[in-house]
């Protein structure tokens, strides 16, 4: 049976690029040298940060977990290397932000020593929750650059999947990881994508390679045992057939719905180095350490790809293909379409790291100064999601972010190919990414004033029901205590409460008593009685003279 199938679909837009991908992909992929020190930011991947377990001064082992995920959405980290934490602090960190974040720091010992790790030999005799608790364990996130936690993605809930897409395309100018990871290890991936058919039960299986890689074809195609039912499909090399949803129409004529993911149409896509680092996790036990990243640029005196431990500073790196400091203009981590600039070379590798690309000072060349809009439409017509560049420039540039949203700003890859062909040289991918913070930071800001609200609410319902408890209590204590008489037949029958009213009436009693007052006229002599008759005489007559019509 043929691995291979021909049947493509152009996805709209898009661009042919030089690929620069010869600079890289002449050298195999060695092993980088070990690091002093290994500095391991707590996120590394879409979701919430891992909360770090253990402690400054604590030693550790190559492969044990140092973080906990945090929630649905997020992974564990583990020590690359054996060694002793020194720090646990803020760190330059790679993010377009050049914000520094929470990292562990780790003080390498050279040896290498493994935690207690066990594979599985035959992924078959897991069910779908056990391979993806340990997927989840191992710490595994997408490898292609997006960095979302991959256990979730084999989740498919009671949607059937119909087809698992492996991204091969490697579409981006100079990046080279993948390529070279399908050539030198083409039988993991592809042991890595039957256990994830194994766990979303999927029917078909399709792996797109740009027709540019033709070794790593050939490789996948030898690793692919006889009677196989994985297909490999040559897609044509244009930016960015890599692309999620672009790879999937290619691949299968199917398109993911606006704000919808592949799900929907019974597709999951995960890319290659993912099914390697799963085929790592679930046969030999071994969380994800590192990674295949491509160094390379005019600032690189031997570009190539190397192995690297997550943690291990880009500096050094460089220092190894025997990059001068001084001599690099520009460094970005990615590709140079949709990577970003790295301000602090000290950052460290990180899970999504795919691709340094370092440009050597004499080729920095300034970009133009951006002119006004001439409306020429070429935006729209490189688009490869069918939207309106120019359109969204205008709304995110007056911060009008409910209409940004109406031209579908969320669809936006941030491919680049709309600022790529401008004319104008207006950075449009910029305003889009800078409306996409701005959107999320207001819906967070939303979501919090909605939590107070929705507290202040409860603590309000919360008092009146106290106060509401408190009269019923009263009425009750009322009625339990009500004054003599009152069901006089219950009383009689109720020794109880027939001495409670006793004690009431005898404190009724003694508190009138209380009230009157002792008169000085009490217990008189005749004489003083004498004596106060007449002055009382006295003053009834003067009185009664005060009354009379004066003559
Ligand atoms: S390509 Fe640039 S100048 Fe032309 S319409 Fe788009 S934003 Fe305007
Ligand atoms: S960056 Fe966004 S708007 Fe521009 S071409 Fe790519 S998908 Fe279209």
């Amino acid at each position: 049976m043929s691995h291979e199938t021909t049947k493509t679909w152009a996805f709209p837009g898009g661009l042919h690029l030089d690929d620069h991908k010869s600079i890289s992909n002449t050298h195999h992929v060695t092993r980088a040298e070990l690091p002093r020190q290994l500095v391991l930011p707590l996120s590394q991947h879409i979701g919430n940060a891992a909360i770090a377990c253990v402690a400054v001064g604590d030693p550790v082992l190559k492969g044990q977990r140092i973080a906990k995920g945090d929630g649905y959405v997020s992974a564990p980290v583990h020590a690359p290397t054996s060694g002793t934490v020194t720090a646990i602090d803020e760190q330059p960190v790679p993010h377009p932000s050049g914000l520094h974040a929470p990292c562990i720091t780790i003080r390498v010992d050279g040896k290498e020593e493994w935690i207690e790790h066990s594979g599985c030999e035959d992924y078959r005799t897991l069910d779908a929750s056990e391979l993806r608790n340990k997927i989840r364990e191992a710490g595994i996130v997408g490898l292609g650059g997006a960095g979302f936690p991959s256990y979730i993605k084999l989740n498919p809930g009671t949607s059937a999947v119909e087809t698992l897409v492996l991204n091969g395309a490697e579409c981006e100018p100079y990046i080279t990881c993948d390529d070279m990871l399908m050539r030198e290890r083409a039988g993991e991936i592809i042991q890595g994508m039957r256990i994830m058919q194994h766990a979303l039960q999927a029917r078909h299986c399709l792996i797109g390679i740009e027709d540019n890689k033709i070794e790593a074809f050939a490789a996948l195609r030898e690793a692919l045992a006889e009677n196989d039912d994985i297909q490999l499909v040559r897609i044509p090399t244009r930016y960015p057939a890599g692309g999620e949803k672009q790879l999937i129409y290619t691949l299968t004529g199917k398109q993911v719905p606006s704000h919808g993911l592949p799900l929907d149409i019974g597709v999951v896509c995960h890319n290659v180095g993912t099914a390697a680092a799963i085929y790592r996790a679930i046969v030999h036990g071994e969380p994800l350490l590192s990674r295949i990243i491509t160094l390379t640029g005019s600032g690189i005196p031997q570009p190539r790809n190397l192995d690297v431990l997550f943690g291990t500073a880009m500096c050094e790196l460089l220092e190894q293909v025997h990059a001068k400091a001084g001599d690099i203009g520009k460094l970005i981590m990615g590709g140079p379409m949709m990577g970003f600039e790295i301000t602090d070379s000290h950052a460290p590798v990180i899970k999504t790291s795919n691709c340094l690309l370092a440009e050597h000072r004499r080729d920095l060349v300034q970009p133009p100064a951006a002119m006004p809009c001439i409306r020429c439409g070429d935006c729209a017509t490189v688009c490869p999601a069918l939207l309106l560049p120019q359109q969204l420039f205008w709304y995110a540039q007056a911060r009008e972010f409910d209409r940004v949203q109406d031209y579908h700003l969320f669809d936006c890859i941030e491919c680049g190919c709309c600022s790529y062909v401008c004319p104008s040289h207006i950075p449009l991918v910029q305003y889009y990414r800078f409306a996409k913070t701005e959107i999320w930071q207001q819906e967070r800001d939303k979501q919090k004033s909605d939590a107070a609200r929705q507290r202040h609410e409860f603590r309000l319902e919360r008092l009146e029901r106290e106060k509401q408890e408190k009269k019923q209590r009263h009425a009750r204590k009322a009625e339990a205590l009500k004054p003599a008489g009152a069901d006089k037949g219950d009383i009689k029958n109720d020794p109880k409460k027939a001495a409670i009213m006793a004690a009431l009436e005898r404190a009724q009693q003694k508190k009138q008593q209380s009230h009157i007052q002792p008169k000085n006229v009490d217990h008189l002599t005749e004489a003083q009685q004498r004596e106060i008759d007449e002055v009382n005489a006295r003053r009834a007559a003067a009185h009664k003279q005060d009354q009379e019509p004066s003559s």
